[in-house]
């Protein structure tokens, strides 16, 4: 096969489309799920080389493509929809939670269909899952004959997610993370990074990540009130410390919610509750 369709399990097989994402990736991998319903395909990339994708179907034949579903509507999974649309007309299929997020471009287009876990029978060997946290309307797909799971950004390859305010919440991201863990997939397929081959260790060594990262916090905050910028300052090396800040934000609302910590009258120094 060429470099544009990878076969990764039985009727799953990945497209790597290069674009402009988050560092330390170069690349979102779009997946096609061969279902009875016909052929589906997960994400679309972003810019030039959405193209790939084209390629890719036409090396597979060409089936009855039935839809296209977007984990969720960052630009680097979405960015390809008008593309798609174009040249395929089948449905766009987004858990309308992250329509907000959709750029106007993209909003426009009138291939958009709501999906949600209500839609959970659509295929019949495809589960849709709600997988909220890295943002509102996160979609993950779980296909249980082979223990597949279509993780989005949920879990990435060779680091951990971001998890940033206002679509991101460090509460509902560890919930899910729960969630992911009970299906015990065999394998996860990110949509950026190296493919995970136990999901279930890689789901606790996230979360304990996150524990880890909230201890943190609450320690340099016994020491004297700070703003997230400075614990990023003393957290993060230079080049994390923009997303860095924002990765605290998360966790200080998630301290804020437990009432462990108050925020300043400034709104900006968190200090520990006495
Ligand atoms: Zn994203």
């Amino acid at each position: 096969m060429s470099q544009m369709l990878e076969r990764v399990a039985e009727g799953v097989w990945k497209t790597s489309v290069p674009c402009a994402t988050l560092p330390p990736y170069h690349h979102t991998h779009c997946y096609w799920i061969d279902t009875p319903q016909g052929l589906v395909l997960v994400d679309t990339g972003d810019g030039d080389y959405v193209r790939y994708l084209f390629q890719a179907y036409h090396e597979l034949g060409e089936p009855r493509l039935k839809a296209v579903i977007m984990t969720h509507a960052h630009r680097d999974h979405v960015g390809g929809a008008a593309l798609v649309w174009e040249k395929w007309h089948v449905p766009l299929c987004l858990d309308f939670k992250d329509q907000d997020l959709l750029e106007r471009d993209l909003l426009i287009l009138p291939g958009w269909r709501n999906i949600g876990e209500e839609n959970a029978d659509m295929f019949s060997c495809v589960e849709l899952i709600s997988a909220p946290g890295h943002t509102e309307g996160q979609i993950n797909l779980f296909l249980p004959t082979s223990g597949i799971l279509i993780a989005g950004d949920n879990l990435l390859g060779n680091t951990t997610s971001v998890i940033t305010p206002p679509h991101g919440h460090l509460r509902t991201y560890l919930k899910t993370l729960d969630r992911l863990q009970s299906l015990n997939a065999r394998l996860a397929l990110p949509a950026h990074g190296d493919v995970i081959t136990d999901p279930t260790r890689y789901i606790t060594l996230y979360r304990r990540h996150r524990f880890e990262r909230l201890a943190q916090i609450r320690d340099v905050l016994n020491r004297k009130p700070l703003s997230a910028n400075e614990i990023a300052k003393m957290i993060y090396p230079e080049a994390q410390r923009a997303i860095g800040e924002r990765m605290i934000i998360s966790h200080l609302q998630y301290l804020l919610e437990d009432k462990e910590i108050t925020l300043g009258d400034d709104n900006r120094y968190a200090r520990i509750s006495s």
